[in-house]
Parts: C-alpha cells; structure tokens; sequence
C-alpha cells in the first residue's frame, strides 16, 4: 500500500497560513497520498504538553512530518533529540522529521532565502565580496544572516534595539563569518551607506505588513543604497512602502514570496524525499482560496 503522508504546522495563530495549500500543492505535484493539517497551540504555560504530544505522534510514526512556525520556532528545540547545523546556528526549527529514530530540527529558511534571492537577484549577482545590510535582528534575520554570511557575504544587521543586532552577531561568532552590528536609525545608516558599497539590502522585521503596511523600515530622508538589490521578507502586501521605494529609486527588488515557496519544497523534500515542482507551489499561492 502507497504511504499516507501526514504532515502539519504547528504555531498560532494559524488561520492565514499558506502552507497547507503549499503543501497540499507539493503532495500532488510528486503523485503522493497524504494531508496538511494545522496544529493551533497558544503560547500558554502548559503548551509545553501540547507540543510533546504532536512530537511523540511524529516519533511513533502517526505523523511524517512537522513545520514549526511562530510563537513555538525556539520552544520546540530542547524538545528535539538534535539539530542540523543551521537550525543550531540560527536557534531555531521550522521543520522536524524523525531520522533513525531520533527527532531532527531543521531550519529551513535559511536555504529558502538564499536559494529565492539568487533566482531575483539573477544577473545582478556580483562576483566580489558582496556587502548585505539587513534590517531587524529577529529570528527570521537570524536565518537570513546566517544563510549570507556561509555565502561569503560581508553583512550589516541594524536593529532598533543595537543589543539585539549585537546578540545575533555573537550567536553567530566562532566561525568564519564577517558580521558588524549597527542601531536601525538615519545617522547610523547613512553613514554606513557614504563608506559601504551596500549591493543588498534585506527587511527581516515586520515593518510594511498590516498593520504596518503603510510604514517602511528605512528612515525618511536617506536615500536607499544606490546599488543595492532590494529583498522584504514581507511579501501580504505583495508591494510593501520599501518596495515601492526601491521601484521610484530604479533598484531591483523582490517580495519573500519567494522565500516562503523554497523553505516549502525544502521542507517537503526532507519529509518525502521528492522536490516538488516550483511552479505548482507559486500557482498554489496565486490560486485565491
Ligand atoms: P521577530 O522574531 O519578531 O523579529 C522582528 C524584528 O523586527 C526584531 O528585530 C524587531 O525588533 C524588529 N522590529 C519589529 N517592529 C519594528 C519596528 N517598528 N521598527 C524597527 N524594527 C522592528 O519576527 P521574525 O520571525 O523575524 O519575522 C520578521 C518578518 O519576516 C515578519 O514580517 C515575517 O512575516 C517575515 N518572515 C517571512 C518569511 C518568508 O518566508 N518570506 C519567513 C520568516 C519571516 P524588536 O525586538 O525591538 O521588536
């Protein structure tokens, strides 16, 4: 008899999610039988007992596969047996299997990130050591540094909040890794742009989604870094005010649609074995519901 595939998401809220129809996509586009379901838990004292027991159905094989999403991506870690490098350097899992026996976290946006920025960045890619400017210092710039920074880029991480920028940068240390924190401000950024030949510049904080979606993260009254790629991990709305920014500035840009379809079939494949088609998965997300 074929395997059933029963895989989920984890996190709350989960109502906007769109992975189960990334998923559901996936499962077909490789001619797999199974399911894509959501697993609310709120963040309360007790969700520890909740998380253990959607980890023990993966362990007994009830379930073949877990995403793991916000408020849980650092929570369920000590619950875990191990952790890939990047979930480990990035301290967090968004995907969790069962490999010989054993509960593996694996972070999967990392790889979803880089592999979605050099399909935009295409020809703009350059070939020195490039120099990256990432705004925000959170866990979704977590995956994002550390994914530039093992690409040989030199990286910039600004927070409002310095002592978060610099935490991340001392998570990351003890490798090989050129990373510097700055505060996110205008004296701050336009003084790194006059002396940095920045060629991308990332938002990994939330700035520019509902209900920030009339808002950017780069400060009024400094223009953006002139030769920069623009990437917003934001991608509801699809055109974000640094985006549009970036468009009247004549600079390159893309949305995290992107990322968010990569970390996908990454995930998928660790669960299944099968990549599914990239253009199932982007028709999945341009399918109104
Ligand atoms: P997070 O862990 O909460 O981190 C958010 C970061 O943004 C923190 O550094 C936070 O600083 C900063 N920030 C929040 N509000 C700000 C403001 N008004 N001005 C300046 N900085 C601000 O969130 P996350 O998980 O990293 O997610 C960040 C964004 O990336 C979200 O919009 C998320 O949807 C998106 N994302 C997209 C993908 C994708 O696949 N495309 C994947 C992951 C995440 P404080 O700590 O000081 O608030």
């Amino acid at each position: 008899m074929a395997q059933m595939y029963r895989l989920g998401l984890i996190g709350y809220p989960l109502e906007h999610s769109l992975s189960p129809r990334l998923h559901q996509a996936a499962l077909r586009a490789c001619g797999l039988e199974g399911e894509y379901r959501l697993y609310p838990v709120p963040p309360s004292p007790d969700c520890k007992t909740a998380l253990v027991g959607l980890l023990e159905q993966l362990r007994r094989g009830e379930l073949a596969g877990l995403n793991v999403t916000i408020p849980h991506k650092q929570r369920v870690l000590p619950l875990l047996d191990e952790l890939s490098q990047a979930a480990q350097a990035i301290g967090a899992a968004n995907t969790i299997l069962l490999r010989d026996g054993r509960l593996r976290g694996e972070n999967t946006d990392a790889a979803g990130f880089l592999s979605d920025l050099k399909r935009q960045m295409g020809r703009n890619t350059i070939s020195e050591t490039p120099e990256a400017l990432v705004l925000g210092a959170g866990g979704a710039a977590r995956a994002v540094v550390f994914a530039l920074a093992r690409d040989n880029w030199r990286v910039w991480v600004a927070a409002r909040r310095r002592e978060q920028a610099e935490e991340l940068v001392s998570a990351m240390r003890g490798r090989e890794y050129e990373i510097a924190a700055l505060s996110l401000n205008a004296p701050a950024l336009a003084e790194l742009i006059a002396h940095r030949r920045i060629t991308l510049l990332v938002n990994a904080t939330p700035v520019g989604m509902t209900p920030l979606a009339d808002v950017s993260p780069w400060p009024e009254g400094v223009g953006l870094p002139q030769l920069a790629f623009v990437y917003d991990l934001v991608y509801n709305p699809a055109e974000t005010p640094l985006l549009q920014a970036a468009k009247r500035a004549g600079l390159a840009n893309a949305n995290g649609l992107g990322m968010l379809i990569d970390q996908a079939a990454r995930a998928f494949e660790l669960w299944t074995g099968c990549l599914p088609a990239r253009q199932a998965l982007e028709q999945a997300v341009q399918d109104k519901p």
